[in-house]
């Protein structure tokens, strides 16, 4: 069984889908891994530290990707600036697992059916215990709430915390987190130990307690409608609704130093929660860091992957956060990523593909030439 670790080329891709001390535990199971010459470089894992883990170092893609039982990555297969295309390189029966953005680029999983691979989403992991140390969304999203705290931190004309001091004494800043998920809880955390003041907001009331033990204030909204669908995910809320939030929220945007949205509802663009009129009445100097930007931002004035100051506020759209900690990323992720091979991997260090385990069920969008999710094949319809 041969495991086969890509080099990202998606411009702006740090991270690498296994990290060295990773490779060495899959080594010691028995099985083969080659790494892509320096698929590490970005993450800060030379291709020394792969050798010496046991991995063999391959310089040719077209070589690395279609040898390999199982290929894993960490952003969708792209077109090379050869003109060739990843996926071209994968041989029939072969297994890919990588984030594929399925809902949002289908065309992508159409390819790999025809080309008769067993493509694994990590989107798709089901948020249930039984998968949680294979759940990348919430190790990658953390990161990104972390982070988003210290971009917010270094844009805030500001302190954070509250400082008395010889020369006065320095009130702590406001942050306002809006959508209170794996990564707003995150920045909860973070902005509590800077020492600001924090308020969170989310449609789903469920929060509110995981809010409150982290030592922010819970701002609710009481709406008439059911805000949660399937799997814990927040659903999209009627007209009325976001009307009724956005009456609300409206106070607390304008009260805040900072603002920071993570609000997302899976396979749909972002709600738009910070409207213009909301931004003008914000204090000059404020700033909100959209971590919604890549879906179509949360903010109306978010411009993805740009920083900009509209009418005196500083309004951050990052793009993949989390490749921003490449070498924590990395690590998180190929742990997720060893937790679900062992469900693919028999005694026997045999490929098997059982549609039994809900989780392989749900994360695996394409065997066998069909396309296997059902609202993947809606869209391309
Ligand atoms: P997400 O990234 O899909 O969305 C982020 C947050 O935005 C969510 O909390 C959501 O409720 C909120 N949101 C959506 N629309 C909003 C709106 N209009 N206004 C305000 N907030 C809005 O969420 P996530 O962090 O991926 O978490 C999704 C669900 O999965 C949650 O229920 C979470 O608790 C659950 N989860 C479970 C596990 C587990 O059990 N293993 C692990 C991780 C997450």
């Amino acid at each position: 069984m041969r495991i086969a670790v890509a080099k990202e080329i998606e411009v702006g891709e740090r991270r690498v889908a296994l990290i060295p001390d990773v490779v060495a535990k899959l080594v010691k199971q028995g099985l083969e891994v080659w790494v892509e010459t320096g698929a590490g470089e970005r993450s800060f894992f030379s291709d020394s530290a792969y050798e010496a883990a046991g991995a063999k170092i391959i310089g040719d893609p077209a070589t690395l990707w279609g040898e390999a039982d199982i290929l894993l990555k960490v952003s969708p297969p792209q077109e090379r600036e050869d003109g060739r295309s990843e996926i071209d390189f994968l041989k029939a029966g072969s297994v890919l697992i990588s984030f594929l953005n399925p809902l949002g680029n289908p065309a992508i999983v159409e390819k790999l059916a025809n080309r008769q691979v067993t493509a694994l989403s990590m989107e798709l992991i089901p948020r249930t215990t039984r998968a949680q140390s294979m759940d990348a969304l919430s190790s990658q999203a953390s990161l990104a709430g972390y982070k988003s705290v210290l971009i917010a931190a270094a844009a805030l004309p500001k302190y954070f915390p509250m400082l008395t001091t010889a020369a006065g004494t320095i009130a702590p800043a406001k942050i306002f987190i809006m959508g209170a998920g794996v990564a707003g809880l995150q920045a909860i955390a973070t902005a509590r130990r800077l020492g600001a003041v924090v308020e969170a907001f989310d449609i789903r009331p469920a929060v509110k307690e995981e809010v409150q033990s982290l030592g922010a204030k819970f701002v609710e909204v009481q709406l008439e409608e059911e805000t949660v669908a399937a799997g814990g995910y927040a659903k999209e809320i009627s007209e009325a609704s976001k009307q009724r939030t956005q009456e609300v929220v409206t106070e607390h945007v304008k009260n805040a130093d900072v603002v920071i949205t993570t609000a997302q509802v899976p396979g749909k663009k972002a709600p738009l929660l910070v409207t213009e009129e909301m931004v003008k009445q914000m204090k000059p100097g404020s700033v909100i860091v959209d971590l919604a930007a890549e879906q179509g931002g949360n903010c109306a004035c978010t411009d993805p992957g740009k920083d900009i100051v509209w009418n005196g506020i500083t309004i951050i759209g990052p793009i993949n956060l989390p490749s921003s900690m490449p070498v924590h990323a990395s690590q998180l992720y190929a742990k997720n990523l060893t937790s679900l091979m062992q469900l693919l991997i028999s005694k026997e260090k045999a490929l098997q593909v059982d549609f039994a385990d809900d989780i392989v069920d749900a994360a695996c969008v394409t065997y066998a030439g069909e396309i296997r999710n059902k609202r993947v094949s809606e869209e391309l319809a």
